[in-house]
């Protein structure tokens, strides 16, 4: 499949790096969002990464600009009728994700892979959205998506195997490693990942350690590059609670259960580094 149009919807921290990885490697990118100033608001966090790389010495000039050109924005996702493959990275919430998937089942082309970056949603149900299960993928980024090499690349129910290529070559294609995953409730990363993340934030919650001893241990003691309570806050702790909650209602198990402390931060608006406050201040 000639892809040349890749459409992202959705321009917060995933949406706006996977915008740049996309038009870095030369396809031409809609990027859309709900309000104009959020889809600005990530064209600015694309332009600073760009210049980071420039003064680093990793990209000229003239090519920012190329890949600056080749990203256009739009707040509505009728537009999105004219993309040739699309990701949706909009907030952790399903009812939001179907929503989304529906409209976007009328609105593009019935060829067009719908692929979803969402963290834990089994994507067998965002296919049962729409009337191409087949061609509705899991394509989860890593944060900071020009940083991290992984993309796991989930397969539903009905995906086809078209689709699961079309998808895969284009991880290769953005200088991606791609991991193949089934579908269930967060997937291999997160099924990994944020149950030590919860249990960290229990240690915290039941003072075992503070926030900084925590990470220290994890750091230097595992080797992790960052501790688990940096990286919540890095990850955004609304997207944290949100796959616990999909873990803990998707197995029924209680050992998937999100610690009251995640909660209560998240109800006082202390989503991390993206509110300037979770458990360290920015
Ligand atoms: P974010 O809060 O930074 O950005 C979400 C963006 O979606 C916001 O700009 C919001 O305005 C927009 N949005 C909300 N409703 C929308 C709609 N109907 N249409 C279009 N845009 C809409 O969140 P994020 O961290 O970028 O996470 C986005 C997705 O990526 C989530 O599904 C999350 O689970 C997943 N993800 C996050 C991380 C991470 O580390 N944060 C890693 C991998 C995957």
């Amino acid at each position: 499949m000639d892809i040349k149009k890749f459409g992202v919807i959705g321009a917060g921290q995933m949406g706006n790096g996977i915008a740049q990885v996309a038009a870095a490697s030369g396809l031409q990118v809609l990027m859309s969002d709900i309000k104009e100033e959020f889809v600005e608001k990530g064209r600015a966090n694309i332009a600073k990464n760009l210049d980071r790389c420039v003064e680093k010495g990793k990209l000229d000039a003239v090519e920012r600009e190329a890949i600056l050109a080749r990203i256009q924005t739009t707040i509505d996702l009728g537009d999105m009728a004219s993309v040739d493959f699309l990701v949706e990275a909009a907030v952790e919430r399903q009812d939001l994700k179907f929503k989304v998937f529906r409209d976007l089942d009328d609105i593009c082309p019935a060829h067009v892979i719908l692929s979803t970056n969402t963290s834990s949603i089994p994507i067998g149900r965002i296919a049962a959205q729409t009337k191409r299960p087949d061609k509705v993928i899991g394509m989860h980024f890593m944060n900071p998506v020009p940083v991290m090499k992984l993309v796991e690349v989930i397969k539903g129910l009905a995906t086809s195997p078209e689709t699961f290529e079309t998808t895969w070559n284009l991880c290769l294609k953005f200088g991606k490693t791609p991991a193949e995953a089934n579908d269930f409730p967060g997937f291999i990363a997160n099924r990994i990942l944020m149950p030590m993340i919860n249990e960290a934030i229990f240690c915290l919650y039941q003072s075992v350690g503070k926030a900084e001893d925590i990470d220290t241990v994890m750091r230097l003691g595992m080797n992790h590059p960052m501790g688990p309570l940096a990286l919540a806050d890095l990850i955004g702790l609304d997207t944290c609670l949100a796959i616990m909650e999909t873990l803990y209602d998707g197995f029924k198990d209680s050992k998937y259960r999100p610690c009251p402390l995640l909660r209560k931060y998240v109800e006082a608006g202390w989503l991390g580094r993206k509110t300037g406050r979770g458990f360290y201040t920015y």
